[in-house]
C-alpha cells in the first residue's frame, strides 16, 4: 500500500515558486533565471535546433534529476542542496579573490545540476545505450561525459557573468569552487551506484577546467601542453588545495575529505575507471550527438 509519505507531485516551475515562501522563492526564482540563460547559451552553442527540454519539479526530498527526451525532471531535494550551500568565511581572501566579487554558487550549483541533466539529452545517451548497450560501465562513461560537459558550460558562463571584474584564473577558480561544493553537497550513497566517486568526479572536474581554453570555439587542451593550459596548470594545484581546506574548516571533516580530494591525485587500480570508461565510447557518442567535444 502507498503512504502518503511516498505520493509524488510533480510542478513546473512557475508552479513550484509559487508554492514557495519568501524570500526563498526569490532565490529559487534568480537560480532558474540563471540555469535558463546558461541554457540557452549552451544550445545557441551547440546550434540545436530541438527546442529545450521541459523542466519539472517532483516533490521528493531526495537530490536527483532525471533526463528523458524533451524533459528534465529536478527534484525539490536538489533545488533545496543547491539553495543551502553556504559560503564559507573568509572564502575570498583564502581563495585570493577580490573582495567585492560576487559569489553566487546556489546559482551556479543548480545551473552545473540542470545542465549535466541537459547534457543527457543534448548528448542523445538514450540513443547511445542502444547503440553500445546500457550496463554500469555505460552509465559511468555517460555521468562522466554529462559532468565534463557541464563543466565547460559553468566555465562559459562564469566567463560572461564575470567578463569585466575578474580575471582568468578568478573565473577558473569560481567555476571549479562551484562544482566542487555542490558535488560534496549531494549525498554520495545515492550516486554510488551510477556516478564514479566523488573524489574522481573532483579530480575530472579538476582537470577539466585546466584544460579548458578562454576563447570560446578553440578545442581543450586535455595534455595542458600549449602555453595557455600549461601556466593554468602550474597554479589550479594551488587553488584546489584552498578549496580542500575551506572545506575542511566549514565542515570541520579536515582528514577525511582533504584526503579523498587529494588522493584523487594518485592513481590506483579503480581511479580512473569513468574516464576509461567513456574513452570506450567517445567516438560513438560525439558521432551519434554530432556534438562538438568542448
Ligand atoms: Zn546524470
Amino acid at each position: 500500500m502507498i503512504s502518503f509519505a511516498d505520493i509524488q507531485y510533480r510542478y513546473t516551475v512557475e508552479e513550484y515558486l509559487e508554492k514557495l515562501e519568501m524570500p526563498r522563492r526569490i532565490e529559487v526564482k534568480s537560480m532558474f533565471e540563471v540555469s535558463n540563460l546558461a541554457l540557452d547559451m549552451t544550445r545557441r552553442y551547440e546550434r540545436a535546433s530541438d527546442p529545450l527540454p521541459e523542466i519539472w519539479i517532483r516533490s521528493t526530498l531526495t537530490p536527483n534529476g532525471e533526463a528523458m527526451p524533451g524533459r528534465i525532471y529536478l527534484s525539490e531535494g536538489l533545488i533545496n542542496t543547491c539553495l543551502d550551500i553556504s559560503l564559507p568565511p573568509d572564502c575570498h581572501s583564502t581563495l585570493e579573490l577580490p573582495n567585492n566579487l560576487m559569489l553566487p554558487l546556489p546559482q551556479f550549483a543548480l545551473t552545473f545540476c540542470l545542465v549535466h541533466e541537459y547534457m543527457h539529452i543534448s548528448r542523445k545517451h538514450n540513443e547511445c545505450s542502444i547503440e553500445i548497450g546500457d550496463s554500469q560501465r555505460f552509465s559511468l562513461a555517460t555521468e562522466y561525459d554529462a559532468d565534463l560537459c557541464s563543466t565547460a558550460v559553468i566555465y562559459r558562463l562564469a566567463q560572461q557573468f564575470y567578463k569585466d571584474s575578474a580575471s582568468d584564473r578568478d573565473v577558473r577558480t569560481i567555476t571549479l569552487f562551484a562544482i566542487l561544493w555542490v558535488t560534496l553537497a549531494l549525498p554520495q550513497s545515492d550516486l554510488a551506484t551510477t556516478h564514479s566517486s566523488t573524489a574522481e568526479r573532483i579530480f575530472s572536474t579538476y582537470t577539466k577546467v585546466c584544460s579548458l581554453t578562454q576563447r570560446l570555439g578553440a578545442p581543450p587542451d586535455p595534455s595542458c601542453a600549449g602555453p595557455e593550459c600549461r601556466q593554468v596548470a602550474e597554479y589550479m594545484p594551488q587553488v584546489l588545495l584552498r578549496l580542500a581546506k575551506l572545506h575542511a574548516d566549514l565542515h570541520l571533516e579536515k582528514g577525511r575529505i582533504l584526503k579523498q580530494i587529494l588522493a584523487g591525485f594518485v592513481p590506483g587500480p579503480q581511479r580512473f575507471e569513468a574516464a576509461e570508461a567513456w574513452e570506450e565510447i567517445r567516438e560513438i557518442v560525439v558521432a551519434v550527438s554530432e556534438k562538438p567535444k568542448d
